[in-house]
């Protein structure tokens, strides 16, 4: 495989195909192949496929080859790369460097270094958990992820993907749950498949991540605390033009754009990350970037990559990538569409109907099992991407509501309709005699994609669940969607082989076990509008959970029903939920409270203050103006002048509130009353002050006012 350097390839990017350098900075498969003798390639390979542990030979001499590989292509240091609780990943570099026996400097790197770290994890969030077992934590590589070469501005570091575990066990990442999570779905599909006759096949769960971003210029961006520290802005009256005419949705892309797009694409190819498209998105400066789709892992750990590669990229080019969820009030906000189905070793996907009605009766059964994952658990599911970021876009009318449910489209809803009623079994022309259901037409994808308001969509051979924000972490929902299908595989895996002991026929039974869970998750199937406010009573009338905030939805954490279902699922243990709760509602307080504090400085310090001059430059005309004569009194002034003190004058009222707001809530030590204070009086005391803020944004003398205005931040990128 051949490497390239980054600017010889941009200026010759046409005449250099992508399958050519794709995963050249990658310590993947091929290169491992190439470098590793025989021997240990293989038994590398059975360690990965088998999930056993590795010799310490073994990974000496991966050590080796990795280290090696990776000085020729310029590396000085290596780095266990893992993904802590915060939701970014973390990294501590160390040289390659130590003495040799006569005090001479060689580059080294040894096997236990490969497999092993002990980064100083002291400051990252645990939950309780390394109190608990009174132990560090301990970075361990996962060879499942390629290792990988990140550029430096004058160099390169080895990436070493890696799990981060407590000295018990336990996990201190989203990476450990997500493979638990992978492992158990993987297994109940597998016996799932067994029961349609297909024994032994191996089962991966797979993802493709549609990521949401916007664009802004470097300068602008840097000349706004609130996006700088808060990934959104915190004030700012709306645009004359916004989204309105929505002129931006897949419109030709501005060539500043396409530059950095194709610099990204040929980062991300380089990382062996598979982009496959890009667009404009609905919002001015929102973009879009799709992957083909990986095993979930992989998917996972190319997302949290790609995020990191944007914001450099990005730089690059004087622009910053913003991937908060909600950067912009009264503009859509961005999200990530998680994308994901089954995938058997034959390359069977399991979401896929198929062209028999023997395939389409095992579709229709992976299908209802996340019908009744989202039906029992759908409540976990909305916890599972909550954030106080994301409180500013889902339920709003541009994102799927917070109300889980499930989107199957008209051809499939009334199949599964027909199914309940039995009416499949009394339509004799379409009967087929062995199995009770008729062939499944074949779906037309465009057809099933065409609800943009449901949370979880089945797209014709996959479910897309869009609820997840654009800066989170895809682990946490995958884990929690591939554990609630597994557990519903399992329940109804159950119920077939209690049928069959009944003396029911397979076939009947299977057929029985989805009737039943077809009818009873009823309620979670909608296909109307999910924006609309007639679909928020109805979903109550159904009993749906709605939780509207963080502080509704991390509720569900709780419930003794879901702590039962991930220690079930052998997936996280009741103390590693605890922990992860915890977590949560740190961060929720957490990022209000800078907010909070951006807020109020900004107000103080630059905005108030500015408003102050602008009011005294017009008291000053104004005074001199009446000062001429009766004919230049100006009365309408002098009155707006009287509003506008006012208004100012509450700025400062607001300020004052927000502040001890900020102190009564800090206060609190009890996390859960923590998270509430947060919510219930910092929150709305931002807003008050906001509103305040944006009014005399627009009344105040533009030459004056210290913040790039929307209008500006949204501009097209020329
Ligand atoms: P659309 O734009 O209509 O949502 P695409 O086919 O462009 O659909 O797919 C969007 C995302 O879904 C891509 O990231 C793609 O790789 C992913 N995807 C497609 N098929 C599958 C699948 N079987 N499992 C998981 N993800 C998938
Ligand atoms: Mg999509």
């Amino acid at each position: 495989m051949s490497s390239i350097n980054r600017s010889e390839s941009i200026s010759r990017l046409d005449q250099i195909k992508v399958s050519s350098y794709f995963g050249c900075d990658t310590f993947g498969w091929r290169t491992m192949q190439e470098r590793l003798p025989k021997e240990v390639f293989r038994a590398l390979r059975k360690c990965i496929r088998k999930g056993e542990r590795l010799s310490a030979e073994v990974a000496h001499v991966v050590a080796q080859a990795m280290k090696d590989w990776a000085i020729e292509r310029g590396a000085t240091h290596f780095t266990h790369w893992f993904q802590p609780m915060t939701g970014a990943t973390a990294e501590k570099h160390d040289a390659f460097i130590t003495w040799d026996d006569h005090g001479g400097l060689i580059e080294s790197f040894s096997g236990a270094q490969l497999i092993q770290g002990e980064p100083d994890a002291s400051s990252f969030p645990s939950g309780g958990l390394r109190t608990t077992f009174e132990a560090r934590g301990y970075t361990a590589w996962d060879p499942v992820s390629p290792a990988f070469l990140m550029n430096g501005p004058l160099g390169k570091t080895l990436c070493i993907p890696t799990a981060f575990i407590g000295y018990h066990g336990e996990a201190l990442d989203h990476k450990v749950p997500l493979l638990r999570a992978m492992d158990f779905v993987g297994q109940q599909a597998s016996q799932t498949l067994a029961l349609f006759g297909h024994a032994g096949a191996v089962v991966t769960a797979q993802c493709g991540a549609e990521q949401e971003y916007f664009l802004v210029d470097l300068e602008l961006y840097k000349a706004r605390p609130d996006l700088m520290f808060c990934n959104r802005t915190l004030q700012g009256a709306r645009p004359p033009k916004g989204q309105e005419l929505e002129d931006h949705y897949f419109g030709a892309i501005k060539e500043r754009v396409l530059r950095f797009m194709q610099d990204l694409e040929l980062e991300l190819f380089r990382l062996g990350i598979p982009a496959k498209t890009r667009h404009n998105e609905v919002a001015p400066n929102q973009f879009e970037l799709a992957p083909i789709y990986e095993p979930a892992n992989v998917a996972a750990d190319h997302n949290q990559l790609l995020m990191e590669v944007m914001k450099k990229v990005g730089e690059r080019h004087e622009l910053a990538v913003l991937l908060g969820e909600k950067p912009f009030a009264g503009v859509n906000g961005s999200g990530k569409h998680v994308n994901f189905s089954l995938g058997a070793d034959d390359g069977q996907n399991l979401f896929d109907p198929g062209h028999s009605p023997e395939e389409n009766l095992q579709f229709l059964y992976f299908l209802s099992s996340v019908l009744l994952g989202v039906f029992r658990h759908g409540a976990v599911l909305r916890a599972s991407v909550a954030s106080a970021s994301n409180d500013h876009r889902l339920g709003a009318n541009e994102a799927p509501p917070a109300i889980m449910s499930v989107f199957l489209g008209e051809q499939l809803n009334r199949i599964l309709d027909q199914l309940e009623s039995g009416a499949v079994l009394a339509s004799s022309e379409r009967l087929q005699l062995d199995l009770g259901i008729p062939a499944l037409p074949v779906l037309a994808k465009d057809y099933t994609d065409r609800n943009r308001t449901s949370p979880m969509a089945f797209t014709g051979n996959k479910f897309e669940f869009r609820a997840v924000g654009s800066g989170q972490a895809i682990a946490v929902p995958l884990k929690v969607i591939q554990t609630l299908v597994g557990d519903s595989l399992a329940w109804m895996n159950q119920r077939v082989r209690e049928l069959e002991t009944k003396q029911v026929d397979r076939r009947q039974a299977l057929m029985e076990v989805i009737r039943e869970v077809v009818t009873l998750t009823k309620p979670v199937r909608f296909d109307g509008n999910g924006y609309s406010a007639q679909w928020r009573e109805e979903a109550e009338r159904r009993g749906l959970p709605h939780a509207k905030n963080t502080v509704e939805a991390l509720a569900a954490w709780e419930q003794p029903k879901t702590q039962e279902l991930f220690a079930r699922a052998g997936v996280m243990s009741t103390l590693e939920q605890e922990a992860r709760i915890h977590v949560r509602h740190e961060q929720y307080a957490k990022s209000l409270l800078i907010e909070a504090q951006v807020l109020r400085e900004l107000a103080e310090t630059q905005i108030l203050p500015v408003l102050l001059e602008d009011l005294g430059n017009k008291a000053k005309c104004l005074s001199r103006l009446q000062a001429v004569g009766p004919a230049t009194q100006m009365p309408t002034l002098q009155e707006s002048l009287t509003t506008l003190s006012g208004q100012v004058d509450l700025g400062y009222g607001r300020v004052a509130a927000l502040r001890s707001a900020i102190t009564r809530a800090d206060a609190v030590e009890d996390l859960h009353g923590r998270t509430l204070a947060f919510a219930t009086e910092v929150l709305p005391a931002c807003q008050a002050l906001r509103e305040v803020l944006d009014s005399l944004e627009d009344q105040c003398d533009a030459r004056l006012w210290p913040l790039p205005k929307y209008r500006e931040l949204l501009a097209p990128l020329g």
